[in-house]
């Protein structure tokens, strides 16, 4: 039976930062790492941008295995038994563990109908799949017009690709845009040869021969014939292995704030995780880079037996085509917003106020504003209206 004095599962970037986070407090206690995936971890953000524009596929590796860290690549663990502190995987065989980690991140939303050549696009071997797919298709569809969806419609557009997203809302990115700015993101797309079908139902997707026929339900039901079906609808945490081992669940593993569950030898971070923000006075589970790393860290050194909390302010970033935007703390278009424009709707600030205090804030092609932002969030003085100086610069 392997035994390792630290078991991690999930090959993401939250289980490559808790490595480091361990070794950063014990130098050589073993660790070992479970992953479906048969990659060791990468990063993942270039996998819907960065490697559709020359990025060159051996600059996403991690480095993991260079930290003393044993993988278990492409498996999956079934069980975790508490008890006798052991996790059981798809071939049988049971590991040892004195602190475990779920880093088991998200499981994605599936269409209610549909064919093994959907892709729901998450790891390097979707990449690859829809890479050799653009080889030979030329018209693509996208389903979402969310986060994923819209970076993977952007990458595929400027492969040269005809792209059709998809989505049921009005207008693209409305999670983190306003009404007004989803307009402009409509029109960015449009304006780059991309045919949008806001306010529609995807019904099912078939095989026909080498194409794939997707379904729209709504005023103008339709079928297109596409050589390939991207799907990016949301996903859930997936918690299947902590229900199973008995720890709290409630849209994510329940953790305090050094991602430590109800059990002192299980801990759970990155996208998995529902953990305490100190900034935020809430429960929060974050599905972004920035979090899988500064959690993972914090989780790695607490499994080592360090005395730490996490207090950061979440923030994630995105790109489609050349506009960039950044979104740091809470969003919700029911809060206060107050707008800040150098270039309107396109170089700018966008607060979102909650009685009176700013909560979060979407950067629009600005750069290296993060850091204000943040201080902005956590100052208990910064009230609306604040004066002049408390704004985050434009320049
Ligand atoms: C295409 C894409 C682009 C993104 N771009 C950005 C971006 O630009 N900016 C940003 O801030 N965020 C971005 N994100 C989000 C960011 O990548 C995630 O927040 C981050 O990857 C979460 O890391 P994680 O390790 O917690 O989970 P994941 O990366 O989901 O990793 C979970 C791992 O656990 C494994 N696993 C699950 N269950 C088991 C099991 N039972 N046994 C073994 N292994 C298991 C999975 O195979 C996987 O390896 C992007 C995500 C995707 C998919």
């Amino acid at each position: 039976m392997p035994h390792h004095k630290y078991l991690i599962i999930g090959g993401g970037m939250t289980a490559d930062s808790a490595v480091r986070g361990i070794r950063s407090k014990d130098a050589d206690g073993s660790i070992g790492l479970i992953s479906e995936e048969g990659d060791p971890p990468y990063d993942r953000p270039p996998l819907s941008k960065g490697l559709w524009n020359g990025m060159e596929e051996e600059r996403i590796w991690r480095g993991t295995s260079d930290l003393g860290v044993e993988l278990h690549l492409g498996r999956r663990a079934l069980r975790v038994d508490r008890d006798t502190h052991t996790v059981t995987d798809d071939r049988g065989v049971i590991y040892s563990y004195e602190k475990l980690l779920l880093a088991t991140g998200l499981l994605p939303n599936r269409l209610a109908s549909d064919v093994p050549g959907v892709i729901y696009f998450r790891t390097l071997a979707d990449f690859r799949r829809l890479k050799a797919a653009t080889e030979v298709g030329r018209r693509f569809a996208v389903i979402g017009g969310g986060f994923i969806g819209t970076e993977i419609a952007s990458s595929l557009a400027q492969a040269g690709k005809e792209v059709v997203v998809l989505f049921e809302e009005e207008h693209l990115c409305s999670a983190v845009a306003t009404p007004e700015m989803g307009v402009v993101l409509n029109q960015l797309f449009r304006d780059n040869g991309v045919e949008l079908r806001p306010g529609v139902k995807v019904t099912t997707v078939r095989k026909s021969g080498p194409k794939l026929l997707v379904s729209v339900a709504g005023d103008a039901p339709e079928t297109l014939r596409v050589d390939g079906v991207v799907a990016g609808i949301g996903s859930q945490p997936n918690t299947i292995l902590a229900e199973g081992a008995g720890l709290e669940v409630n849209d994510g593993v329940v953790v305090d704030a050094s991602f430590r569950t109800l059990d002192p030898d299980v801990f759970a971070a990155g996208d998995v995780a529902a953990f305490w923000s100190v900034p935020l006075g809430r429960t929060l589970r974050v599905e972004h880079e920035d979090h899988a790393n500064a959690s993972g860290q914090i989780a790695g050194q607490a499994m080592a037996g360090a005395d730490v909390s996490y207090d950061r302010v979440p923030t994630f970033y995105s790109k489609i085509f050349d506009v960039r935007y950044e979104v740091v703390g809470d969003i919700d278009p029911e809060m206060d917003i107050l707008e800040d424009w150098k270039e309107r709707h396109r170089k700018g600030v966008v607060y979102y106020l909650r009685s009176g205090r700013v909560r979060g804030v979407t950067l629009w092609n600005l750069t290296r504003k993060v850091k204000a932002a943040r201080t902005l969030i956590q100052d208990p003085s910064s009230f609306f209206p604040f004066d002049e100086s408390a704004k985050i610069s434009l320049d």
